[in-house]
């Protein structure tokens, strides 16, 4: 086999023959006697392969080995190819007499022979081909036949597909289930030509190829233009010269670009990064805050994608040892969307991030950020304090700019002049003077709120207290009438007054100059289309009984829950999910209101936890409170509040 067979890069490098090609070969491409695979080498026409005939009453063949006969002949199979020893099958013999568990269970639990070793044989007893499929190249269009939601569910992967005959041919993880291959058939309109994989394989080839079949476009695009109109950046430099309105369709890179940017919006990312690697260039999409790779560019077009990129942004193409900074508008399907682009040297190339910005309007409610109770009632009395600081605490990525924005667009009135110091200004908002701080000019938060002073806000939005300057700032203003709505990067909300201490606060200052501190996470919301119920195992009830304490009496009363009977939920994963199981977001907060017993603490400088011990008596519910409170709720899972909880 050649080394391009065994990369499961689903896009072909321009010079290497295109991979889809197989599509449109026979599935004897896979069966090519130089296989390693003996198996493999079977002809073609012995397809379909004659399984051993179902029974009319059943569907489904002897899948779950349960009957003698099957189970022997794979281990006599293994006995006689001499995998097996003769010792070795008398005492799987012997423990299936015993134990009556079948012959294949314990070959698969000993570890005795190897998954493929053990698929082939299977192969060999039901007559069934067995395919190596990382030596077979990616076929989109075979791809495209059965969905990745399909292909998780039932553990198959289609990897040709003939025209001719009208056959797609599909791994198994049990090709002997016809209830499977009656399903696919119906549902794809092609003959199915099964066959065996391991399962080790299936899985990890499902997860690949379908994560790429974005690449399939992209593929399409490559195709389209010979292998020199994207070997330099020249020509796109020379394309930049003119109207890049215009030549954005021109070359294939500009369409690979415009087919990343379309996936974006599509797949509702926020950023999207391309990352050179050694050997190739990795597209990730952050969705829904997790980042999951989509796509895999080959190295060669690499410098053109970024060297487009750049261009569209205004950046300098020819400089690549210095980060970057620029920002362009992209138009897909009538939708607008702002790009912030930057670019870093890394060893292996210059990396991109994008951050698609969302145009004004779609700011959310507090409500539906997932605020409420006692939380929701406190920060709204909070933001109508005519002076004081409300600070919205968490790592980056938490949310915390959404959250300011909903509350400035809570507060906007003719009325009132709200002042806002952003990197970067994310939201347009009506009615509000947002500035775009820009260091290398000297208007930095500090500098900047120095001049806002003078301005005479009511309230200020300062995108981030980062150094003892803008934290002085902050104080000074919300002491001289102001209201200061800013961020902190701590982990807990209680965390924000000892940080604040830490950069040089002064502690009389701080208390009285402080009205809340909210902390947050945003957790994935399970998606509605896969949503199910399951019952939780006994140690998660009592994690969530241990962390809600009072809180999980409350909840059990006012819904009417018995609590032995809680379900949680998940999601199974489907086409509207991307087969993730979550669609949109929501948030987990705390808030901590400064009162007399908190402003002591923090006057004595008193650690996060003491002020916590605190607040929980002020009937502060925590963030890992509210998230399980709403996994009871069935709005997300306790995975998720656990993968934020640990940040
Ligand atoms: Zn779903």
């Amino acid at each position: 086999m050649s080394p391009a067979q065994t990369t499961p890069l689903s896009i072909p490098t321009p010079t290497s023959p295109a991979v889809s090609s197989i599509a449109e070969e026979s599935v004897v491409t896979i069966n090519q006697p130089n296989s390693n695979n003996p198996l493999s080498a079977q002809p073609v026409e012995t397809m379909p392969a004659p399984m051993p005939a179902p029974t009319p009453s059943s569907r489904s063949l002897p899948s779950s080995p349960s009957s003698g006969s099957f189970l022997e002949s794979v281990l006599e199979a293994l006995l006689e190819d001499g995998t097996v020893t003769q010792e070795q099958y008398d005492s799987i013999i012997l423990e299936n007499v015993n134990t009556g568990r079948p012959a294949e269970q314990i070959l698969e639990e000993k570890h005795i022979v190897s998954e493929e070793a053990l698929s082939k044989a299977r192969s060999k007893v039901y007559n069934v081909p067995f395919v190596v499929l990382r030596e077979v190249g990616s076929s989109p269009e075979a791809l495209s036949a059965i969905r990745d939601t399909v292909a998780k569910r039932y553990v198959i992967f289609p990897f040709a597909l003939n025209r001719q005959t009208n056959t797609l041919s599909v791994a198994m993880k049990n090709p002997l289930d016809l209830g499977v291959i009656d399903f696919l058939e119906k549902k794809t309109g092609y003959r199915i030509a099964p066959y065996y994989a391991t399962l080790t394989e299936l899985n990890q080839e499902i997860v690949e190829r379908y994560a790429q079949s974005l690449s399939s476009e992209v593929t399409a695009a490559l195709k389209e233009n010979s292998p020199e109109s994207f070997s330099t950046g020249v020509e796109i430099k020379a394309a930049a010269a003119r109207n890049v309105g215009d030549t954005i369709r021109e070359a294939p890179i500009a369409k690979i670009v415009e087919t990343i940017l379309g996936y974006a919006v599509k797949s509702r990312a926020s950023d999207v990064h391309i990352e050179p690697q050694e050997d190739k260039t990795r597209v990730r999409y952050r969705i829904d805050g997790v980042l999951h790779e989509k796509l895999v560019l080959p190295k060669s077009v690499q410098d053109a994608v970024v060297s487009r990129i750049k261009v569209l942004s205004d950046m300098k193409i020819d400089e690549k040892r210095i980060p970057q900074d620029g920002r362009f508008n992209f138009k897909v399907d009538k939708e607008e969307v702002d790009l912030r682009v930057s670019s870093l040297p890394t060893v292996h190339g210059e990396k991109i991030v994008m951050r698609l910005l969302k145009k004004s309007g779609g700011v959310p409610t507090l409500q539906e950020l997932g605020i409420r109770g006692t939380a929701l009632k406190n920060l709204e009395a909070a933001s109508i304090v005519p002076h004081g600081i409300v600070l919205v605490t968490g790592p980056t990525g938490s949310g915390k700019t959404t959250t300011l924005y909903s509350l400035l667009t809570k507060i906007n009135t003719p009325k009132v002049n709200i002042v806002t110091l952003e990197d970067p200004v994310e939201y347009q908002m009506l009615g509000i003077n947002q500035v775009q701080i820009n260091p290398q000019a000297g208007l930095t938060f500090a500098s900047g709120l120095r001049a806002f002073l003078r301005q005479d806000p009511n309230i200020i939005m300062v995108g981030e207290i980062r150094d003892q300057e803008t934290a002085e700032l902050a104080i000074q203003a919300a002491l001289t009438g102001h209201v200061v709505f800013s961020t902190l990067h701590t982990n807990s909300a209680a965390g924000a007054l000892p940080r604040l201490l830490d950069m040089k606060a002064e502690p009389f200052l701080l208390v009285s100059s402080m009205t809340l501190v909210m902390g947050q996470r945003v957790v994935r919301k399970i998606c509605p289309n896969c949503k199910e119920e399951y019952e939780p195992e006994q140690a998660v009830m009592e994690d969530i009984k241990k962390v809600l304490g009072g809180l999980f009496d409350g909840w059990a009363k006012q819904s009417s829950t018995e609590v032995g009977s809680i379900k949680l939920h998940r999601g199974k994963g489907c086409d509207e999910c991307g087969g993730t199981g979550y669609k949109g977001r929501v948030g987990v907060f705390e808030v901590l209101v400064m009162n007399e017993k908190i402003g002591r603490l923090v006057l004595e400088r008193r650690p996060a936890e003491d002020i916590e011990k605190q607040g929980a008596e002020d009937g502060m519910v925590f963030m890992k409170q509210d998230g399980y409170l709403k996994v009871l709720e069935g709005m997300t899972t306790i995975e998720e509040v656990l993968r934020v909880a640990q940040i």
